[in-house]
């Protein structure tokens, strides 16, 4: 199989999805690669690192003319026009835009978007949401801390005691629980909060304290189990209830790290304006949903501008949309591995292409096919 590694074209896009790790294995499986130059160059993959893993430096129209495409975003029309009706495509393409996908049938393709793999053991090691969640979750730490004009940790010097930082995590999904642990590393004081209640040990067993909002209704019970391990929209009930504690402690936060999320859905508004006004000067918000709340504007914050990184009655606000390609690097060795370990379920050892609908995880990944788009 030819199989192709596209540059990624999307603004601030520093990611690549195979590395020379597993061009290698891809490499030694019998097929052959070919990389388009300077695809790896936002990750800090030189052409001649993959060649040294055996593969081939080729043009875009060589790369995205291959069997076999795979992407870390879904390809512009540009792209898409390079691409082979009959080709498949393997990437992060966005399953809930139904426009996006419909260009990829349009196109002849078929797709596969990493990003709809059940939630379950089987699929851990493909699992994309959660590699990048991680990093995502990492880096919102280290942005806060940096803007932050005081410590992380709680410090007693010579010239006297400095506190440690108040941080609040809201929505502890994968990225929420990596931003708790990246906090506690900097020394600081963590509170945390998140509709679905299974995560209440693991915010403790971090060291963080978890805001509780007990379930006073069976509606608000069943509503806060979710589905699949992912957040349902909560009755307003809980959602006012939540509210007001969540924002007795945004007005003590020195730094809140905003991560919640509902698949298919508008980030939920969890940090009204009142409360950013309610926050000390200084303070920093960084809202990872940017870009993700109602109509595509805000985040969980509706004072989060996409892209950008604010200052709202003297708090800073920051709505990076893409933190994963801030650590380019490792979100790329972690992404190509999540690859890597998908393409051995549709391309088996010593046998072509094999699309088993049988397959959980290949079914629920398959979004075009046929020039049909096949996601419900
Ligand atoms: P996500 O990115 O969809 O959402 C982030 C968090 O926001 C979630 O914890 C969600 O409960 C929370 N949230 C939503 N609305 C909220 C509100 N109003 N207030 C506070 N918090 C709110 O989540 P994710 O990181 O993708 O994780 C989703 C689930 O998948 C979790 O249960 C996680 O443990 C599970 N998971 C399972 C596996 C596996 O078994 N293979 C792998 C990774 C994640």
């Amino acid at each position: 199989m030819r199989i192709g590694v596209a540059a990624e074209t999307a603004a601030g896009e520093r990611r690549v999805a195979a590395t020379p790790e597993t061009v290698k294995k891809l490499v030694a499986q019998g097929h052959a690669v070919l990389v388009q130059a300077g695809a790896g160059e936002g990750a800090s993959v030189t052409d001649a690192a993959y060649q040294a893993a055996g593969a081939e430096i080729t043009d875009s129209a060589g790369a995205l003319g291959a069997e076999l495409v795979l992407t870390v975003r879904s390809p512009d029309a540009q792209a898409l026009a390079l691409m082979k009706p009959g080709s498949v495509l393997v990437g992060m393409l966005d399953p809930f835009d139904r426009d996006g996908l419909a260009r990829l049938a349009a196109a002849g393709l078929t797709a596969f978007a990493l990003e709809a793999a059940p939630r379950t053991t089987r699929a851990q090691s493909l699992d994309v949401l959660s590699s990048q969640a991680n990093i995502a979750g990492y880096k919102a730490v280290i942005i806060a801390a940096n803007i932050y004009q005081r410590f992380f940790p709680m410090l007693m010097t010579a010239a006297g005691t400095v506190k440690a930082a108040r941080v609040v995590v809201l929505g502890v999904g994968v990225a929420g629980l990596q931003a708790i642990a990246t906090a506690k590393r900097l020394g600081a004081t963590i509170e945390a909060s998140d509709v679905r209640p299974s995560v209440k040990e693991q915010v403790a067993s971090l060291g963080a304290k978890f805001i509780d909002v007990p379930y006073e209704t069976q509606e608000e019970k069943d509503a806060a189990e979710g589905v699949g391990g992912y957040a349902r929209p909560m009755p307003a009930s809980w959602l006012q209830r939540q509210q007001a504690e969540v924002a007795k402690r945004v007005a003590q936060a020195d730094v809140v790290i905003a991560t919640a999320l509902i698949p298919g859905r508008a980030a939920p508004t969890l940090i009204t304006e009142e409360m950013v006004r309610s926050m000390k000067p200084g303070s920093v918000i960084v809202d990872i949903a940017a870009g993700k709340g109602e109509g595509g504007v805000g985040g969980n914050c509706p004072l989060t501008e996409a892209g950008a990184t604010v200052v709202k009655h003297g708090v800073h606000i920051v709505g990076e949309t893409n933190l994963p390609a801030l650590v380019a690097a490792d979100a790329s060795a972690l992404y190509a591995r999540n690859v890597l370990d998908f393409l051995k379920l549709i391309l088996p050892k010593d046998e072509g292409l094999k699309i088993d609908l049988q397959d959980d995880i290949v079914a629920a990944c398959l979004v075009a096919r046929d020039r049909q788009v096949t996601r419900a």
